[in-house]
């Protein structure tokens, strides 16, 4: 105990607060680079001009335009979405309608993404984490062993910061499991860049399913905040009841808008096709380097690898301006960094960076003559 009046405010905080370890958004995590590779983000800004000058007037809670296209673009009824300050927003609501301090969990699958996990700990909910496989698949006994007070669980597909997609038929199995209990909320923050995967249309089976989708990753939109939540309107009317006011300001539903029109899909189609052939192309070279022991498939605007020294990797790279994401924290990714597909040119710096760096067992020469060194191609990886 303290006298100084700051200490006392932070006494005052809820005590899940004071312990809280904030999410560490790449944003937060700082860096002096020129190629930003770390938040999933698409590498150029989409250009717009607002058309709404009414800003004396509050916004709509829902905007109806945005409510409408997003409806079209993901094949559902109008009243089975919700929009809202981006994902994470989403993530939150759900916990905010659903989960009860000091009684109910959620529960998710490391590694996978960090707000789940933060966002409990914000409101005091417990958290309950059930590893995935190792071939980073659902442990469907281990989360069936473990749902007991669970009203939530959140499994992210294709997976950040691993990249793959989720079994439908594990997470049908999920939902099945999981009816009359839990909420089940699938993460389609990725989903854009593998349309196929979507799991919209089980909607029609599954009260308890939500799905999470945003405008940040393949719209090109980080900056704008803008998300959605798809589910049965039940559980969107829930979430209605917990949600600001005015979630979403009056630029932010006119860029919205104009991103989901006909021309501004096309536009996000073409941008998913060039980054499918960007990572194709960084997947193949990255096998190619030396300090390279593996790179992991991926259905995202993202790659994972696992490197010999992913510490000096990932400042090295950050010594000349190009900023990574360091996995190493997360169960199971021991020397892993999660690349973001940047431009053909971001992506050909980092290449040029980590062709000169030694691997395993070898000290200064990029010579890879290495052979205990293992590099899997994309068909025998773990996936
Ligand atoms: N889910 C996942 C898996 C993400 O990677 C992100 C963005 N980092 C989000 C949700 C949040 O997206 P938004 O920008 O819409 O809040």
């Amino acid at each position: 105990m303290s006298n100084s009046p700051s200490a006392s405010v932070i006494e005052l905080a809820r005590s899940n607060v004071r312990e809280l370890t904030p999410y560490q958004s790449a944003r937060r995590l700082g860096g002096n680079g020129d190629v930003w590779l770390n938040a999933n983000e698409y590498p150029l800004a989409p250009e717009f001009q607002l058309t709404a000058q009414t800003f004396n007037r509050y916004p709509e809670c829902q905007p109806k335009a945005v409510i409408e296209r997003y409806a079209a673009y993901a094949g559902v009824a109008t009243d089975q979405v919700l929009v809202s300050r981006g994902a994470d927003e989403s993530i939150e609501l759900l916990i905010r309608a659903f989960c009860e301090p000091g009684k109910d969990a959620v529960l998710y699958c490391p590694p996978t993404y960090g707000m789940y996990g933060v966002s409990a700990e914000t409101f005091g909910i417990e958290r309950r984490t059930v590893g995935t496989k190792e071939n980073w698949q659902l442990d469907l006994q281990a989360i069936a062993d473990n749902l007991a007070n669970v009203k939530l669980v959140y499994v992210c597909s294709p997976n950040n910061p691993t990249g793959n997609l989720i079994d439908a038929a594990d997470l049908r199995a999920l939902l099945e499991m999981t009816q009359g209990k839990a909420i089940v909320a699938i993460d389609e923050a990725y989903i854009d860049f593998c349309p196929q995967a979507s799991v919209v249309a089980w909607l029609q089976d599954f009260p308890h399913l939500a799905i999470l989708r945003t405008l940040s990753k393949a719209f090109a939109l980080a900056g704008l905040r803008c998300g959605f939540t798809l589910a049965n309107p039940p559980l969107i009317e829930l979430l209605l009841k917990v949600i600001a006011p005015y979630p979403l300001s009056t630029p932010v539903a006119d860029i919205a808008a104009q991103a989901l029109s006909d021309e501004g899909i096309t536009v996000m189609r073409t941008r998913v096709k060039e980054i499918a052939e960007t990572r194709a192309w960084l997947q193949e070279a990255l096998q190619q380097c030396p300090c390279v022991e593996q790179v992991f498939g991926s259905d995202s605007n993202y790659l994972m690898a696992r490197f010999t020294a992913s510490s000096i990797v990932f400042k090295t790279l950050w010594d000349q301006g190009i900023i990574l994401r360091d996995q190493n924290k997360q169960s199971g990714l021991a020397g892993c960094l999660r690349i973001t597909i940047g431009t053909r040119q971001e992506c050909q710096r980092v290449i040029d960076v980590l062709q000169v760096l030694p691997g395993a067992g070898e000290s200064s020469s990029a010579d890879d003559a290495n052979p205990t060194r293992v590099k899997l191609s994309p068909s025998k990886e773990p996936m």
